[in-house]
């Protein structure tokens, strides 16, 4: 299969589009942009495919294209002076003839992407060549990067600016570097690797949601106590940071995730197959691609499936498990076993006016911006190695799911107090009558916030008809795990990790 072709250039139009940080007066006045010493200038702008269509039909002579899937515009001789034109621009009026059409490269400036000096990160920065840049308060950029970055690590744009990596140009010393972008250096870099993994495989990205969530719903395991993993959500905020990969064989899907390692399962094989042929298989793929490397191993195996496959030679190790509670007692909070929880709401209704809503977009740059000061407020406190990691890694997830969770299947719910972002919620229904908290953040400093939403979760949950609350494992972090149990789980669903003995 090609693989340049599964993961296909999303329509601009389907993307939202960087804002404007320049004004159109500053703009011409200017006499920077457009204009390249050479004719063959790197700097040159860059057109897809279909900015390449949107531009000849605005009246661009598609001669200027030497590559109609995506290329630089060719330049054309200054008539009057120096140097190169953008053969869109006019000069006689310092404006672009095909302003409404022109690319995201365009659009994007004077901020740029490019490559570190070690061609290893992904960084936005802004080109200390635009005027305006120089004089703009360092306030207004840090905010326009935050957007810009929010932006970068959407979906839409992570496919495009994967599918036209040259989007993304070489190490400049005069751009002002402003921040990594770990989530589009992951894309960029799995896409370059997906040149040499194995051509069965395809990216697991949004647009596969369908696929993974019709194997999971055909493989008969969606029951109120199957683990949180069996779901397309709970995989797919990490896409970010982790490459996912998928290859079906005989109606049976096989989900692979790619550590610096090598490669391992997230879930074990979906479909029609005896499972233990199927997982046969999949370690014969993993050992083709991992050696008898250690890392070859099938995650997230539930007690029923693990039975069936310890008589065939496989080795299983026990997993954190998933806390499962039964909806309407933590709706409820009723009685002294959950005397504590009931205060702290009680005390945060007493003390804050608490606005609850659904989570929508315009919510975004408020949440981003909760998480970096709950970050804070962790990190201040006693975190450990393993804690501490887990905060940086779950910054890009939380990203993810801020920027795209309606196409994940999230819902959200935000808690204002004084009119601000407080905290926030997100979860998806495993089945009709679970529904799984997928992150929950909380300003610290509120007394009982935390609770209080978590309880308002609880309640939605239950208004829709769930049962059950799946709330996922502890990661083995203690404070985590005595919060956890102090709910009273109605029981704890087992997880297993599975390996073959070489
Ligand atoms: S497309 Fe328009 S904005 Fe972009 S370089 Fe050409 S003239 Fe300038």
């Amino acid at each position: 299969m090609d693989l340049v072709r599964v993961e296909s250039e999303p329509p601009v139009t389907a993307r939202r589009e960087p804002p404007q940080l320049v004004p159109s007066s500053a703009c011409v006045r200017c006499d920077v942009c457009c204009r390249f010493p050479e004719a063959d200038s790197f700097l040159r702008p860059y057109f897809t495919g279909e900015e390449i269509t949107r531009a000849v039909a605005a009246g661009v002579d598609p001669a200027c294209f030497p590559d109609p899937g995506g290329s630089q515009i060719a330049l054309a001789k200054n008539p009057a002076g120096e140097g190169y034109l953008c053969p869109a621009f006019d000069p006689a009026t310092n404006h672009c003839r095909i302003y409404d059409a022109r690319p995201f490269d365009c659009r994007l400036y004077p901020l740029a992407l490019m490559w570190d000096e070690a061609h290893q990160v992904v960084l936005l920065g802004w080109d200390s060549k635009c005027p305006f840049m120089v004089e703009a308060p360092p306030p207004a950029i840090a905010r326009h990067a935050e957007d810009i970055t929010a932006l970068l690590a959407t979906e839409p744009l992570l496919a495009a600016l994967a599918a036209h990596p040259r989007l993304v140009g070489r190490f400049q010393d005069d751009v002002v570097v402003l921040r990594p972008l770990p989530a589009l250096t992951a894309r960029l870099k799995a896409r370059a690797r997906s040149r040499s993994v194995d051509p069965r495989l395809s990216p697991l990205t949004l647009s596969e949601a369908g696929r993974l969530t019709r194997a999971l719903d055909q493989s008969g395991l969606l029951a109120a106590d199957a683990l949180a993993a069996y779901a397309f959500p709970y995989h797919a905020v990490w896409t970010s940071l982790l490459p996912y990969w998928w290859l079906e064989r005989d109606q049976t899907l096989y989900l692979f995730a790619e550590s610096a390692d090598g490669m391992f399962m997230p879930l074990p094989p979906l479909g029609p197959r005896p499972l233990d042929r199927s997982v046969a298989r999949a370690f014969d793929f993993m050992e083709e691609w991992n050696g008898s490397s250690p890392v070859s191993r099938i995650e997230n195996v539930m007690t029923r499936q693990k039975d069936g496959l310890a008589p065939a030679g496989f080795s299983c190790t026990r997993k954190d498990g998933d806390y499962l509670y039964h909806a309407p007692a933590l709706a409820a909070l009723v009685g002294d076993r959950y005397k504590s929880q009931r205060a702290l709401c009680n005390r945060a209704e007493r003390e804050q006016a608490i606005e609850l809503a659904a989570y929508t977009k315009d919510d975004q740059a408020e949440c981003r911006g909760l998480y970096d000061r709950w970050s804070r407020q962790k990190a201040a406190g006693t975190l450990d190695a393993v804690a501490q990691l887990l905060l940086d890694d779950a910054q890009a997830a939380h990203r993810v799911v801020f920027a795209e969770a309606e196409p994940l299947g999230l819902t959200g719910l935000v808690a204002r107090v004084e009119g601000s972002v407080a905290a926030y919620t997100f979860g998806y229904w495993l089945t009709p009558r679970t529904y799984c908290v997928l992150l929950e953040v909380a300003d610290r400093t509120i007394p009982g916030l935390a609770q209080y939403l978590f309880r308002a979760a609880c309640r939605g949950a239950v208004e829709q008809g769930a049962e059950y609350l799946n709330v996922m494992e502890d990661a083995g972090l203690p404070g985590l795990r005595a919060a956890k149990r102090a709910y009273h789980p109605a029981m704890m669903i087992d997880n297993w990790t599975l390996t073959r003995p070489t």
